[in-house]
């Protein structure tokens, strides 16, 4: 027989070592020798194997006294007095908690939550506006219908798992040492089906394409998203379904851009109804609406028209209109209306006011410019 290694030595932690650096220095080694962690390999799980035995006797106050006394040959005989088959899992948990669940081998027939599904939706800008009912096609896990989830062909039974008599576990023994595993015929489930659901395969689960509505709320954001509880994948052994995220694309609109609640779009006026005034009509996504210019407007001056924008989420009021308003500069005079242009700069040579006479003098400009040309 090999000569077994000091425990301490295994471990790597000195002889006065405390309980914690013990622990600490086992949960090192039990993380790089995994067996998850390296499949197949043969050394690294004689060291798993090693790690957990001396493990098991430094954490144990009666082994490691008799330990440190007699050496391994105290250790010898053992077995029946303290219960020296050692649990691997037992181990493993209580060293990672839940925190490393997934270490353990042990798998009961836990329930398990289905994966939540995320999915995208592009829609108008009028979407968002008016509201929407739409229709969704979801590839999804769901379960079987045939079985109930239960994976058995309707009439067959489901049995105890003769391997491992519905512990969903087998013990290995090697030497003085025992490995709990989990069982190769029932993967831990604890039973075995007697004939495999044909709809299913005896998964249980089946994949569809399911068609799910959402009513789309009125005055809803680019890249808001819908979270519809229970639409995502089934769940596992009684598990509850997984949640379906949907979330929004509002499609930029060739006529207005979105400001949070308002609308933004714009409008050209002649250089005469930017001078005098005017109402005119301005189209928002309800249809038109009457827009008062007033008289010396400014090319690029914004003009709201309230409550006309989008619709606020979850709310009866509406944001407003922005409409931003261009000037149209005539590019072609006849005679009449250069005279009476130039009649009118005559006029108005030396009265320019501050705050209106750049406009003028560069809408003047202008057509003298294009004169020139
Ligand atoms: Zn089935
Ligand atoms: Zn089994």
């Amino acid at each position: 027989m090999v000569q077994k290694r000091d425990y301490y030595d295994i471990l790597d932690v000195s002889r006065d070592a405390d309980e914690d650096e013990i622990k600490k220095a086992y949960r090192k080694l039990a993380i790089k020798y995994h067996p998850d962690k390296n499949p197949d390999d043969k050394e690294a799980e004689e060291k798993f194997k090693e790690a957990a035995e001396a493990y098991d006797v430094l954490r144990t106050p009666e082994k490691r006294q008799r330990y440190d006394q007699y050496g391994h040959a105290g250790l010898e005989g053992v077995s029946s007095e303290y219960g020296f088959g050692i649990n691997i899992d037992d181990i493993l948990n209580d060293v990672f908690g839940d925190v490393f669940g997934g270490f353990s081998r042990t798998r009961q027939r836990r329930p398990k939550q289905g994966r939540s599904l995320q999915t995208h939706l592009e829609i108008t800008l009028e979407d968002a506006y008016n509201g929407k009912e739409v229709s969704i096609d979801v590839p999804r896990i769901e379960t079987c219908p045939e079985c109930d989830g239960g994976g058995a062909e309707k009439g067959s039974s489901v049995e105890t798992c003769p391997q491992c008599y519905g512990r969903g576990q087998v013990t290995q023994s090697q030497g003085f040492f025992t490995l709990q595993r989990t069982c190769p015929r029932c993967h831990g489930q604890g039973e075995v089906i007697q004939k495999p659901c044909r709809n299913c395969n005896g998964q249980g689960r089946i994949r569809v394409k399911r068609e799910i509505k959402l009513k789309i709320d009125k005055g809803v954001q680019n890249g808001f998203e819908y979270r519809l509880q229970g639409q995502g994948e089934a769940g596992a052994s009684g598990g509850a379904p997984g949640d379906l995220l949907v979330g929004l694309h509002i499609t930029p609109h060739d006529r207005f851009k979105r400001d949070g609640n308002d609308l933004i779009t714009s409008t050209k006026i002649s250089f005469v109804q930017a001078a005098l005034g005017c109402t005119i009509a301005v189209n928002s996504l309800d249809g038109s609406h009457q827009l008062v210019i007033p008289a010396g407007t400014q090319y690029g001056d914004q003009l709201r028209i309230q409550g006309k924008g989008m619709p606020k989420y979850r709310s009866t009021s509406f944001g407003d209109l922005v409409v931003h308003v261009g000037i149209e500069t005539p590019r072609k005079l006849n005679d009449e209306q250069r005279k009476l242009l130039e009649n009118f700069d005559e006029l108005h040579d030396g009265t320019t006011d501050t705050e209106h006479g750049g406009f003028w003098e560069k809408l003047f400009r202008l057509i003298d410019d294009k004169d020139k040309n």
